[in-house]
């Protein structure tokens, strides 16, 4: 009531209360507490409304006028926050700290947390492929050398590095983070042309302060109970402890000050794992399909066979890191090839996995002070599946697996714990008891048993009374107001003992209390208050006592993650017919009848053309491929860059045979007019990352080019590519395929001894051509560009002026008096020329291409980017 009352100011105390608060974060959305609902008022109401879905109303706030308003039910708020944070907004929670019914005056409200798109803690309900996480950055030398945090606040996975502006480029693209903390003074603007984030990263300037590197490492090491940070790798590297130790105070800065699930920072280590370009990652759609953007028809969508959530962000964080080294890739085979062999001992591991809760996320729950009841107790069901997981490997034979069984923590004792205290299917709030089981604590039993009677006496009452006064629908309710009541219909109420006291009176009923009700239901209040507040208490004993066990949970976690995506990966090879690759330490790479893992599952059963691959990395390294449009020459080279990646996560791969000398990267580039779907346009594109390729690739690396040299006129397009293919056979001897429709490069193997020439074979029949998608030896001397269009519906009259033209040109008679005779002169005039250059090949013939460095290639890139948005 005093919540509502108005003062001299104008202003009711609960909006000068709220206006306090709001003062403090005028960016952000207010979730303001009240009773059941959070509230939002004025312009983040208006803001809100539409996005939640929700009725914005209106409200009183002292004097005549009327403020926007608009809530949202408490237990249902986390999917409204995730809705919000979705959409980049941020939202500051405010809660009610004490128990109304006690409040002297205004109940005291305080904010609890503060939720950004990068530290939210909620579920939305995404469809996997959203980006996740904050990272901070941080630059020295004029932006020549950053530094980069990026943190999974619900898992605890906390990834740092440094390098120049392109390899941090690199990871930030690659990891996607859904907010990007900087210092302040760096400007939003700067940032974005300096990592050159998507757009639907939120980035969040930040006190340039909180970027220092002394106050990080004091700071880091002070959480993780460290001396010094050296031991996770990360020696010397200031620039990336700068960028974690601000990740921290921001956590600080937005309440959250229980982080007991990050326990350490990960380098990625890229002597161990490769470091696989976005570009590269998304030409070969490894964890999200360029047409739909989500999994699905993805490699990671149609690969992935795990049963839990953990062993499925395992399996997307080893697509986008395979390894490059010998030892884990074989550790992880060894343990495939067992578990393909002993179906059942997979059978059971899995069936053991199916339900386990996502024991990850629960310790990031932990981790934050915010695990529920229910979330405990899934906890417990985790460890116990762990148990039994346990069990059944350490009767394996792999060492990978062994090791899995020998490092999973014993438990038992947590187990013990957590099944003495808590009931079967414990409630999610803390403080409405219903928590513990009997036996567990004396003085709860007690407290129990002293309203045991009174409890008793309501629940028979209605049974009761019903007899006494012969009213057969007489009920006993509850509500908040009245609390218990007896009720009566109208017609019977001439019925009702004298003892009876109205209470109320409703359309067709009368509610009545007693002496003895009021009594008893004084006794359980009294008691029930100070058995929730036990209740409460001992919980939070509790999860102190789950929390020491921190370190050893996720352990678990990721362990069985591990143990999962074996076996994930054990079923996939089993279903599919996937093959063990060996792994070699020189470079050869053959590939017996090797299939695009998508494709294949896309395409109706047995319907895809299986091919060989055969590079022996020395005499043989270079595969030309020529062949018309839609004949398979992208799905052909694709698919050895995936067969490539999954040897390299110790995964099977698609094929009858496969021999894989070790990769150390797999870059790809393909042609511009793919690209012009996404509307990035042209040929510097193109020429951008085909240089980063040319300066990067090893002789260990696999190149993967498609249709290089396409985006400008034929000739030109043409010169570049032959250069580009000599550069990599003569200079980095790269193991490389490139597809192309330029026949003329087929000319190339006669010069060049590790050049080979393969075609898509294709049958012709009549005026047709059929596409075999079988890869044969040999160039393809046609381009067969006139088909395809005949195929594609092009008029058949416009077909065979193509034709004459081809000949013209063929025959060297290609001027305006043999094409004057052409078959429609009158009507149309032939189009050979190019179409009117765009304004930005305008400006690219301005520039040296030549003479350009990567650098300054990125720099312009990105000048024409912003223009042409
Ligand atoms: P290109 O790169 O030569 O233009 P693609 O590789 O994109 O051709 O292949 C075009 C289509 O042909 C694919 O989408 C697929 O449906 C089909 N295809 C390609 N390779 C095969 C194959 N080996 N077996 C069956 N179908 C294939």
């Amino acid at each position: 009531m005093s919540d509502a009352r108005e003062t001299t100011t104008g202003l009711t105390p609960l909006m000068r209360q709220y206006q306090a608060i709001k003062q403090q974060h005028p960016d952000k959305i207010l979730f303001f507490r009240m009773g059941d609902f959070y509230e939002m008022f004025g312009d983040d109401a208006v803001k809100a409304a539409p996005i939640l879905n929700i009725t914005l109303t209106s409200r009183s706030h002292g004097g005549n006028e009327r403020i926007p308003l608009a809530g949202v039910p408490y237990h249902a708020v986390d999917r409204y926050l995730a809705r919000l944070l979705e959409k980049g907004e941020k939202v500051v929670v405010v809660e009610q700290v004490e128990d109304p019914r006690q409040a002297k005056g205004l109940v005291k409200r305080e904010i609890v947390e503060i939720l950004t798109p990068g530290t939210a803690t909620v579920e939305g309900e995404g469809n996997g492929a959203a980006p996740r996480g904050l990272a901070a950055v941080c630059v020295r030398n004029e932006g020549r050398r950053l530094g980069m945090a990026a943190l999974d606040l619900s898992t605890g996975a906390f990834l740092v590095d440094e390098g120049d502006r392109q390899h941090i480029t690199e990871r930030l693209r690659v990891l996607e983070p859904a907010e990007v903390i900087f210092p302040e003074s760096l400007g939003t603007q700067a940032v974005r042309e300096l990592v050159d984030v998507p757009s639907a990263c939120v980035l969040t300037p930040f006190g340039d302060w909180n970027f220092d590197y002394k106050t990080a490492d004091r700071e880091l090491n002070e959480h993780f109970g460290t001396s010094t940070l050296d031991g996770f790798g990360v020696g010397g590297q200031r620039l990336a402890i700068t960028a974690a130790g601000a990740v921290f105070r921001y956590l600080r800065e937005n309440h959250r000050h229980r982080l007991a699930h990050i326990r350490r920072l990960t380098r990625i280590d890229d002597d161990e794992v490769m470091s696989l370009d976005a570009g590269t990652v998304r030409n070969l759609e490894l964890v999200r399909s360029i047409a739909t953007h989500t999994e699905e028809n993805s490699l990671l969508g149609v690969i992935d066979h795990c049963r839990t959530a953990a062993g499925s962000r395992r399996l997307r964080h080893a697509l986008l890191h395979p390894y490059k080294v010998r030892a884990p890739i074989e550790r992880r085979l060894a343990a495939v090839d067992e578990l393909v062999r002993d179906s059942v001992r997979r059978e059971d591991i899995r069936a053991c996995l199916k339900g386990l809760p996502d024991l990850e996320k629960l310790c990031g729950r932990l981790g934050i002070g915010r695990l529920t009841p229910r979330q405990a107790a899934a906890v417990r069901d985790s460890l116990v599946v762990a148990r039994k997981v346990r069990g059944l490997l350490q009767e394996c034979h792999s060492p990978h697996l062994i090791d899995c069984a020998g490092s999973m923590p014993q438990m038992d004792a947590l187990i013990e714990l957590l099944d003495t205290a808590l009931v079967d299917d414990p409630p999610i709030a803390a403080n409405k008891g219903g928590i513990f089981r009997r036996g567990y604590s004396q003085r709860l039993d007690e407290l129990n048993d002293s309203i045991k009677d009174a409890r008793l006496f309501i629940a028979s009452l209605q049974e009761v009374e019903r007899r006494r006064t012969g009213i057969g629908s007489l009920k006993v309710g509850y509500n908040k107001v009245f609390g218990y009541y007896l009720e009566v219909t109208k017609p019977n109420v001439h019925l009702v003992p004298k003892e009876y006291i109205r209470k109320q009176t409703l359309v067709n009923a009368e509610r009545y209390i007693t002496p003895e009700l009021k009594q008893k239901e004084e006794l359980i209040a009294a008691a029930e208050e100070k058995i929730f507040q036990l209740e409460q208490e001992l919980y939070e004993e509790l999860l102190a006592r789950i929390t020491e066990e921190i370190g050893d949970l996720m352990l678990t976690a990721e362990l069985l993650a591990e143990v999962d995506l074996v076996a994930a990966l054990a079923e996939l090879a089993t279903v599919r017919g996937y093959c063990r690759p060996e792994i070699f330490e020189d470079r050869r790479l053959v590939v017996t009848n090797g299939r695009h893992p998508v494709i294949e599952a896309v395409l109706p059963s047995g319907t895809f053309v299986a091919n060989d691959v055969e590079l022996d990395g020395e005499q043989q390294r270079m595969i030309i491929l020529t062949g018309p449009n839609m004949s398979g020459k992208s799905t052909y080279l694709r698919q050895l860059g995936l067969i490539v990646i999954l040897a390299q996560i110790g995964s099977f791969v698609p094929a009858d045979a496969a021999q894989i000398g070790l990769v150390d990267r797999v870059f790809t580039r393909v042609g511009a007019l793919d690209n012009l779907a996404r509307g990035q346009s042209t040929f510097l594109v193109e020429m951008v990352e085909t240089a980063n390729i040319l300066h990067n690739a090893t002789p260990r690396s696999l190149i993967l080019l498609d249709e290089v040299g396409r985006g400008t006129s034929t000739f030109d397009g043409l010169s570049v590519a032959w250069a580009v293919v000599e550069y990599i056979n003569d200079v980095i001897k790269a193991r490389t395929i490139f597809a192309t429709h330029y026949h003329e490069l087929t000319g190339m193997a006669a010069l060049y001894p590790a050049i080979h020439n393969y075609q898509v074979s294709v049958k012709k029949w009549e005026d047709r051509v059929v596409f075999l998608h079988k890869i044969v030896p040999g160039g393809c001397d046609d381009s067969y560009g006139i088909e395809v269009a005949g195929l594609a519906g092009i008029p058949r009259a416009a077909i065979g002026r193509a034709r004459q033209i081809l000949r013209l040109l063929e025959s060297g008679k290609f001027n305006q008096s043999e094409l004057a005779k052409g078959v429609y002169r009158q009507k149309v005039q032939p189009t050979i020329f190019d179409p009117p250059p765009s304004p930005i090949e305008e400006e690219l013939r301005t520039i040296d291409l030549e003479n350009m460095t990567p650098m300054q290639a990125f720099e312009l890139l990105r000048k024409l980017k912003e223009q042409l948005s």
